[in-house]
């Protein structure tokens, strides 16, 4: 496994970005962080969400601050419509502009796959999992929201292997990245949640449970056939570097979202 993300600034933007994968030269990509936009109060200052405190103009103004600095075109994002489920949804340039500069039809879509270029994908993010993946032989991306809930679903285990079956991805190509969520540190749950991971994956404290979304994700990765070393972990927290990130349990929900964004050169 690798660890560690590169943190880049730009002015006041700050963002990551996954060293395997700008190796490649295959992708453009990132994961943002709360600084460096233009929202106010409780989503300062750079918020994703459309859906948020917070008005439409800021929002898309912020991700043109983003995809300025990535090198992505704005207009042509394709915005998840996440729903803590494991639905995965194949994307093509027909979809190009969902969610931002058109409506969108894209529904219950928690993870994308895509092995068409120039189809910049974004995946929503302010304490559950960002996961990127990537196929560097056959040049296909896959890019996954895993809350909780997603990863008791295997979420990225079933976004790799429908990867094969899209695009007959051998797993053993694939390289992957967890990025900045919530760590064991602070995922603290009651027992009917801590019930749903094994008990490897939990520490309980007190009355309470931690769990390491992490480390189940890695192996739900590995046992789809992703090779350990292919593996980028960024081992950030969320809630431990709420100054800056959004994190919806540090802040009580009182938050802008991040994005996780991927296109094929
Ligand atoms: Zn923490």
């Amino acid at each position: 496994m690798q660890k560690g993300f590169v943190r880049y600034t730009k002015g006041k933007l700050v963002y990551y970005t996954i060293p395997a994968f700008t190796k490649t030269g295959l992708v453009r990509h990132g994961f943002s962080t709360r600084l460096g936009g233009v929202s106010t109060g409780e989503t300062a200052e750079l918020n994703l969400g459309f859906y948020r405190k917070d008005t439409r103009e800021n929002v898309y103004e912020n991700f043109g601050i983003l995809c300025n600095a990535l090198g992505i075109e704005r207009d042509r994002l394709v915005l998840s419509k996440q729903e803590h489920h494991d639905g995965i949804r194949v994307i093509t340039a027909a979809d190009c502009g969902k969610g931002i500069v058109r409506e969108s039809d894209i529904t219950d879509t928690d993870a994308f796959i895509c092995n068409t270029p120039g189809v910049p994908a974004v995946v929503f993010c302010a304490d559950c999992v960002p996961v990127f993946l990537l196929d560097v032989k056959k040049k296909a991306f896959g890019l996954v929201h895993s809350g909780w809930r997603s990863t008791v679903l295997e979420i990225a285990k079933k976004t790799v292997l429908k990867m094969q079956a899209e695009f007959g991805t051998e797993p053993k190509d694939v390289l992957a990245a967890i990025g900045p969520s919530i760590g064991q540190c602070h995922f603290e749950v009651d027992a009917d949640v801590a019930g749903q991971f094994d008990a490897p994956y939990q520490k309980q404290v007190g009355e309470k449970y931690h769990i390491d979304l992490w480390s189940v994700i890695v192996d739900q990765l590995k046992s789809a056939g992703v090779q350990d070393e292919a593996i980028t972990l960024a081992e950030l927290c969320t809630f431990c570097h709420s100054d800056e990130f959004f994190s919806n349990r540090a802040h009580k929900g009182k938050i802008g979202l991040m994005g996780a964004m991927m296109e094929l050169i």
